[in-house]
């Protein structure tokens, strides 16, 4: 029966059979970020092809507007002579191309930009050194934010956040026990839960998350994405997250895999299938607060990119190609409206920026 199983399968079953069951997390780590046989590793995750569709891919003007966000708060750091502008998880390249398209007509910008493009799929990397031929502006790679020079920084992030592990714990009489993946007598993939309850677990979590019914889920990341991102903006730099996610801590179980544009069993098929979960903005902004950021947001997509103007980008896309206008009214709705398939209010921006900046452009009315 081993032979049909895919290697990355295989590796997960070796590692359960000789270490226990694995947290939640680890299973999600080595699902999409295994060096050699990980989801981002090995797949083109993107597009009608993909898995699935993301909004630079929906249209340009989310980039643009993006474009547009990054080169007004350049403005309000005092124009620094050089800024980093720095991009985690740019999958397919799309959304620093619009930028890069936009800004062109804020020299000024363009003249002080460097690209910091961090990315952990060499495939990715690839394909965003295509997407960015032709722009005259320096660029670099790495593999961690961690890596990327200090110095004044704009950092953006689309459906970034949700990539990064997640572990989950289930509320018993006892205590909070982490979820674990082991096997079952088949041998097949079986979710579990730790023999004992996290220690001291109750202490970190809010009132209403501790007082939940038994049987509830909690998630929590432990990347130190959010610090990282405080430290390197609250000198002179803003941050823009966007991702699906809560505004406010609570329980639930969002992990989620998607194949093929549908939703399948995350313990199916292991690094063929993309697997995420809800950011917690409340954790993620007060993290990046600790270390000295201000928190904006997070507001709804929907809202935040009206607020940028995408009516107006719209009827000026329309105007320069009326045989497109039915397509750009439907990215409109896809992006700004909310229900099963709008990203409008499920999404959420979130900026983390030097207290000094003041009010960031889409977060005020
Ligand atoms: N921002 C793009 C892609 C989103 S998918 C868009 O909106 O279309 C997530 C991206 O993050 C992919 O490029 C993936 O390869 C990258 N990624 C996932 N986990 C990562 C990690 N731990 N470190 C660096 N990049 C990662």
């Amino acid at each position: 029966m081993t032979q049909t199983l895919s290697p990355l399968e295989m590796e997960i079953r070796r590692i359960i059979s000789v270490a226990g069951p694995m947290p939640v997390a680890h299973y999600m780590d080595l699902c999409l970020a295994h060096p050699k046989y990980g989801y981002y590793l090995t797949r083109e995750p993107f597009g009608a092809g993909g898995d699935f569709t993301t909004a630079p891919e929906v249209s340009q003007m989310f980039g643009e507007l993006v474009g547009i966000w990054a080169a007004s708060v350049y403005g309000m750091m005092g124009k620094p002579a050089q800024v980093h502008l720095v991009e985690l998880g740019p999958g397919r390249g799309t959304m620093m191309r619009d930028i890069l398209r936009a800004t062109q007509v804020v020299p000024e910008f363009r003249k002080a930009l460097s690209l910091h493009l961090v990315e952990i799929s060499p495939k990715l990397e690839q394909a965003q050194r295509e997407a960015l031929e032709g722009f005259e502006v320096k660029r670099h790679w790495y593999r961690r934010l961690e890596d990327v020079p200090a110095g004044p920084a704009i950092i953006v992030a689309n459906e970034f956040v949700d990539a990064l592990p997640v572990h989950q714990a289930v509320k018993q009489a006892g205590g909070w026990h982490e979820r674990v993946i082991g096997l079952d007598k088949a041998g097949n993939f079986k979710l579990g839960l730790a023999p004992y309850p996290i220690p001291h677990f109750d202490r970190l979590l809010p009132q209403r998350v501790r007082e939940a019914p038994i049987g509830s889920i909690f998630e929590w990341r432990t990347d130190n994405l959010p610090l990282e991102i405080g430290r390197r903006v609250r000198d002179g730099g803003a941050a823009l997250v966007i991702d699906y996610g809560h505004a406010r801590t609570d329980i639930g179980d969002t992990l989620q895999a998607v194949g093929g544009h549908a939703f399948v069993d995350p313990k199916s098929a292991p690094g063929t299938v993309d697997i995420t979960a809800h950011v917690d903005f409340e954790i993620f902004g007060s993290s990046a607060e600790s270390m000295g950021a201000a928190i904006h947001g997070p507001v709804e997509q929907g809202e935040f990119l009206r607020r940028l103007g995408i009516e107006a980008r719209a009827a000026a896309l329309k105007a320069r190609a009326p045989d497109k206008a039915g397509e750009i009214d439907a990215a409109v709705t896809r992006l700004t409206q909310g229900g099963r398939t709008g990203m409008g209010e499920l999404f959420k921006a979130m900026a983390l920026a030097d207290p000094r900046l003041g009010p960031l452009p889409g977060f005020v009315v």
